[in-house]
C-alpha cells in the first residue's frame, strides 16, 4: 500500500494492530493531504470486510406529508399546515408508489399536528399487506419521539405497535450531529443526542436493526464529526444493532446556513466515507448515498471504504427540496454499471443486507468468520471475486445459481449435492471448535421444553444441537431464530453462537449464560469423530479448467500458511480482540484436508438427520421464512 502521509502510518499500524482509532488518530487522518493514501487505508479495511461485494437495495422512499411542527433551520423540506406547498398522502396515494419488484420501502417525513396514531399504524400495515416480501424501514428518531410525546406511549410501546403492523428496521436520521453546540444553533427544537441514542438502544433491543447517520458540511467542526462517530460506535458495542452508517453530504438549498451553491466538496465527501470506515470498526456497512453525493462521487466512494449504495430509492423530496444535484431516482441498470465501474462486484440486498442477486461471474463465496481465512490468500489475487456471506445465506444464494464455488455450510452442501462437487477441503474439528457455542442458563437435560435462541447465521451447527439435544440427550426444545445484528436475548433458556462472534462470547462470556457447550467437543466425546462444519465445493456446471485452478489455488493458499497462520490471519484475529497466539491456537486446531475420517464423521451425521429430520429440518424451513 502506498502512504505518502508520513503521519498516516502510525494510524495505519494501529489499524493493523487491530487497536481502535482515537478522536486524535481521526483528527490526523482527516487533515492529511495524502486522500488516495487514506483511500487506500479504508479500501483495504472496507475489502476486509465485504470482499469485492458493493450492495443496493430496489427500495421506494416515501415522504407521506411535508407538514412539520418543527422548524429546523437545515430544513428545505418542511412547510406548515396550511401553506400552499404543503401535502399530505393517502394511503391510496402511498400505494400506488409501490412496484413488485421493491424490497424496501423507507417512510419518512413531516410531523404533522393533527394525524392520529392510528394513520401512521393503518401506513405501515397497508404496505404490509400490498408487498408482503418487502421489508419496511421507516420514521427516524426524532419522529418517534414525536410519537411517543404527542400519543403517550413510552418509547418501547410505540415501537411494538409498529412492529406489529410490519416495521422492520429503523432509518438512521434525525441524529445531524452529536453536538448541543450545533444543535443549539440548528435545530434546537430537535432531541439531542442522548435521547436518539436511547430509542435506537430501545429499537436494537426489541430485535428492529437501525441505520446511523451523520450531517455534515454545515457548521460543524472535524472534532465534532469524529465524537459523534465514537459515540455510535459506543452504542454498537453495547447493542450490535445497527446495520450502516451513512455520512449525509448537507444540501444548502435556501436555508442561508451556507451560499445555496457551496456543496460539500467531493474530496470533503471522500475523506468523510474514509474516515467513517476507520473509526467505525464495529459497523458493518459503510453507504455512499448518491442522492447527496451524485452517483459519480458515489462511485468513486466504493474505493473509499463504502460498500453500499443505497438504491434505485424511487423519488426523494426530502434532498431535493434543499437543491440536490443528483437525480429523484436510479435505475438499477444505472447502480450496476457505477459499482461496475468502480471494480466491484453489485449485490441486490433485502434491508438486513442479505444478499439476494449478485451480478457478476465466477464468485467465490466466503464465510466472514476467521477459521475461512487460510484459504482465500491466493484466490484474491487471481480474478476470483470474493463475496462474504454467512453460511446460511450461502446455502441460499448457491440454491438460486447465484454464486460457483465456496465453503459451503456442511448442511446446505447435502441439500445440493446433486449440483455440487466436493473440493477435497473443508472446516473439520478435531475434539473441540471454540466457535461454535451454546451458551446456556442450565445443564443439557435443564433445557427440556426451553427456548433456545439460534444466530440467524447458521445451517450446519442448528442441527448438530438438535442432533445433541434429542439423540444425547433426549431433550426437547424449541428454535427461535435471532434477530440478525441485534443482541436480544431476554426469555432464552440458551443462547447458540457460530463464528466470530462465538469466539468473542467464549473468551469474555455471555452475561446471563453461566455454562459454556462447545459442540464439536460434545460431538466428539459422543462419536469419538471429528466434526465437519462445511467443505469446499464448486458447481459442477463450472468448466473444468476453473475448477483445478480454483482447487490449486486453495492447496497454494494453504502451503503458504504452513502452520503459520498468523501472517495471514493475525489482522483478523486481532480485530475480533484475539492475540497472535490465540489466532493460531484456533486455527491450528482445525482439519483442512477433507480425508477419511472427516467422510465418516459427515456420514455418520447424516445417518442421524433422519431421526431427527421432522423436527429438526422443519424448524429450518420455518426459520427461513423469515
Ligand atoms: S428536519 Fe425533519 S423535524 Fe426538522 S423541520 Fe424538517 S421535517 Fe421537520
Amino acid at each position: 500500500m502506498h502512504i505518502r502521509d508520513r503521519n498516516l502510518i502510525p494510524v495505519w499500524e494501529k489499524i493493523q494492530r487491530g487497536e481502535r482509532l482515537t478522536l486524535d488518530d481521526g483528527l490526523r487522518a482527516y487533515t492529511s493531504g495524502d486522500l488516495i493514501g487514506l483511500g487506500a487505508m479504508a479500501g483495504a479495511v472496507q475489502k476486509d470486510k465485504s470482499g469485492d461485494a458493493v450492495y443496493f437495495v430496489l427500495n421506494q422512499k416515501i415522504e407521506p406529508t411535508n407538514v412539520c411542527v418543527l422548524s429546523c433551520k437545515f430544513c428545505d423540506f418542511a412547510v406548515r399546515k396550511g401553506d400552499p406547498r404543503a401535502y399530505e398522502m393517502s394511503v391510496e396515494e402511498i400505494l400506488g408508489k409501490l412496484s413488485p419488484e421493491i424490497r424496501e420501502v423507507h417512510i419518512t417525513g413531516g410531523m404533522p399536528p393533527d394525524w392520529p396514531w392510528d394513520r401512521y399504524l393503518e401506513i405501515l400495515k397497508a404496505v404490509h399487506d400490498r408487498l408482503p416480501e418487502a421489508d419496511i424501514k421507516a420514521f427516524t428518531a426524532v419522529e418517534i419521539d414525536f410519537f411517543h410525546k404527542k400519543f403517550r406511549m413510552p418509547v418501547a410501546e410505540v415501537l411494538r405497535q409498529l412492529q406489529s403492523v410490519g416495521l422492520r428496521t429503523m432509518p438512521g436520521g434525525g441524529a445531524e450531529v452529536f453536538s448541543e453546540r450545533v444543535r443549539r444553533l440548528l435545530f434546537h427544537q430537535k432531541i439531542g443526542a442522548k435521547a436518539w441514542l436511547d430509542i435506537h438502544r430501545t429499537a436494537h433491543r426489541l430485535g428492529i436493526p437501525t441505520n446511523s447517520t451523520l450531517l455534515y458540511g454545515h457548521i460543524e467542526t472535524l472534532e465534532e464529526r469524529l465524537t459523534h462517530m465514537i459515540r455510535l460506535r459506543e452504542l454498537q458495542d453495547e447493542t450490535g444493532g445497527f446495520l450502516t452508517f451513512i455520512p449525509l453530504a448537507f444540501q444548502p438549498g435556501e436555508t442561508g446556513i451556507k451560499p445555496a451553491n457551496r456543496f460539500t466538496s467531493a474530496a470533503d465527501d471522500l475523506r468523510t466515507i474514509a474516515l467513517s470506515r476507520l473509526m467505525l470498526d464495529n459497523i458493518p456497512h459503510i453507504k455512499a448515498y448518491w442522492v447527496m453525493l451524485t452517483g459519480e462521487v458515489a462511485s468513486v466512494a466504493l474505493n473509499f471504504g463504502a460498500d453500499d449504495m443505497d438504491g434505485t430509492v424511487g423519488g426523494e423530496k426530502i434532498a431535493h427540496d434543499a437543491g440536490a444535484l443528483s437525480p429523484m431516482t436510479m435505475a438499477k441498470e444505472t447502480i450496476i454499471r457505477l459499482i461496475r465501474d468502480a471494480g466491484k462486484i453489485p449485490v441486490e440486498r433485502d434491508a438486513y443486507y442479505n444478499p439476494l442477486h449478485v451480478y457478476h461471474d465466477r464468485v467465490v463465496g466466503k464465510i466472514p468468520y476467521l477459521n475461512s481465512v487460510p484459504f482465500y490468500a491466493r484466490l484474491e489475487r487471481r480474478g476470483f471475486r470474493i463475496l462474504p456471506v454467512v453460511p446460511r445465506r450461502m446455502g441460499i444464494l448457491s440454491a438460486l445459481g447465484e454464486i460457483d464455488a465456496g465453503l459451503f455450510s456442511l448442511m446446505d452442501y447435502l441439500r445440493q449435492e446433486n449440483d455440487m462437487e466436493l473440493m477435497g477441503w473443508c472446516i473439520a474439528t478435531r475434539d473441540q471448535v471454540k466457535s461454535v457455542m451454546l451458551f446456556s442458563k442450565g445443564g443439557w437435560r435443564e433445557l427440556d421444553g426451553s427456548r433456545i435462541g439460534i444466530t440467524d447465521d447458521t445451517a450446519t451447527s442448528v442441527q448438530l444441537l438438535n442432533v445433541l439435544l434429542e439423540k444425547k440427550y433426549g431433550v426437547h426444545a424449541r428454535f427461535e431464530r435471532l434477530h440478525q445484528g441485534v443482541n436480544a436475548y431476554d426469555g432464552l433458556g440458551a443462547v447458540l453462537l457460530i463464528g466470530d462472534e462465538a469466539l468473542r462470547r467464549n473468551k469474555h462470556g455471555l452475561k446471563g449464560f453461566d455454562l459454556v457447550y462447545d459442540l464439536a467437543r460434545e460431538w466428539y466425546e459422543w462419536q469419538k469423530l471429528p466434526f465437519v462444519f462445511a467443505v469446499w465445493a464448486v458447481r459442477r456446471s463450472v468448466p473444468p479448467a476453473v475448477k483445478e485452478e480454483l482447487s490449486g489455488l486453495l492447496k497454494q493458499s494453504l502451503e503458504s500458511a504452513g502452520g503459520d497462520f498468523v501472517p495471514l490471519a493475525g489482522t483478523h484475529g486481532r480485530r475480533i480482540g484475539l492475540t497472535d497466539a490465540e489466532t493460531q491456537e484456533y486455527l491450528s486446531g482445525f482439519n483442512y484436508s477433507l480425508g477419511e475420517r472427516e467422510r465418516e464423521a459427515i456420514a455418520v451425521f447424516r445417518r442421524l438427520l433422519p431421526a431427527v429430520a421432522s423436527g429438526a429440518l422443519a424448524s429450518s424451513r420455518d426459520m427461513e421464512a423469515r
